[in-house]
């Protein structure tokens, strides 16, 4: 997999990258990551980037021209026209980082960590000239519904989020099935999901195993939950128990333990994905 990023601040990468899973996995060529700096795709002495905005207002907007052509040089051929389906190579994503984008979900992590390439635009100032968006990017995407002041960090989330789900570069690989938002595939599959709740269903209080909800109609959506509550040593920490179950050594009992955390916790923190809540 090969992530390209581009952005008025390169330098800006050298930490994120530099630690924990993706590093292994920059190391391990299992990624690897480059780092654009826009200004070596403008013409001008000055290396201009941005301008004023047409119709007035507020602050500066990046310019398409040297997006254009930074995304082209790294591509090694024209764009075309992104826009129409058939210009696009399926196996590169070329995605424009933008609160006014479409949401970044765990879901979207996995399609992407399907891909050979993505190439992310940074926006920086009040945004990016609206032709990258329409005729550059094959995806214009959200991080979640806040401003930040550049699209760095949100591509560094994307980066992180994809490649720890690349096989190899977890320590385990079933770690990244097992943990939070994982029962969220498509309508079609579940594979890979731990706790689900099948839809329609008016007993959320028991959550379901994807061995037994496999068995459900495709067509029935499910609903992944949160992760379950972790507890390591010490087993009492200034009067704070660890659930006796958790200690007690039975599988069953533990799994049971879990499902049922896993929902609760579900409940209080993210009603929104419980059916019916
Ligand atoms: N005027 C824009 C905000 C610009 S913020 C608006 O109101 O939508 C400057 C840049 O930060 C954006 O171009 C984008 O690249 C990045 N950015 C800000 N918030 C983001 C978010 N939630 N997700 C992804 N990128 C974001």
């Amino acid at each position: 997999m090969r992530f390209d990023l581009i952005t008025i601040f390169p330098e800006f990468f050298a930490g994120p990258l530099d630690h924990g899973i993706v590093r292994r996995a920059r190391e391990s060529r299992l990624v690897e990551v480059h780092v654009q700096d826009l200004r070596a795709f403008t013409k001008d002495r000055h290396r201009t980037v941005d301008d004023r905005p047409f119709g007035g207002g507020e602050g500066m907007v990046l310019k398409p021209d040297p997006l254009f052509e930074a995304v082209e040089s790294l591509l090694g051929h024209g764009v075309g026209d992104a826009s129409k389906p058939s210009a696009a190579d399926p196996q590169t994503a070329i995605v424009l980082m933008s609160a006014a984008g479409k949401l970044f979900r765990q879901e979207t992590a996995r399609r992407y960590a399907q891909l050979e390439r993505i190439i992310f635009i940074c926006g920086r100032y009040e945004g990016v000239d609206e032709r990258v968006a329409e005729h550059l990017a094959t995806e214009e995407i959200s991080i979640g519904d806040l401003v930040l002041s550049g699209g760095e960090l949100p591509a560094m989330m994307i980066v992180d989020a994809v490649t720890r789900l690349l096989p190899g570069a977890l320590g385990n690989d079933a770690s990244s099935q097992n943990e939070s938002f994982s029962g969220i595939t498509d309508r079609s599959s579940t594979v890979g999901a731990r706790y689900i709740v099948p839809l329609p269903s008016t007993s959320t209080t028991q959550a379901s195993t994807p061995e037994n909800s496999t068995s459900h109609d495709s067509s029935v959506t499910s609903h992944a939950l949160l992760d379950f509550p972790h507890y390591t040593r010490p087993a009492e920490y200034r009067g704070w128990k660890v659930p006796d179950v958790l200690i007690g050594g039975n599988h069953a009992e533990v799994a049971k333990w879990r499902r049922a955390a896993a929902l609760e916790k579900t409940r209080r923190n993210r009603p929104d994905l419980l059916p019916g809540e």
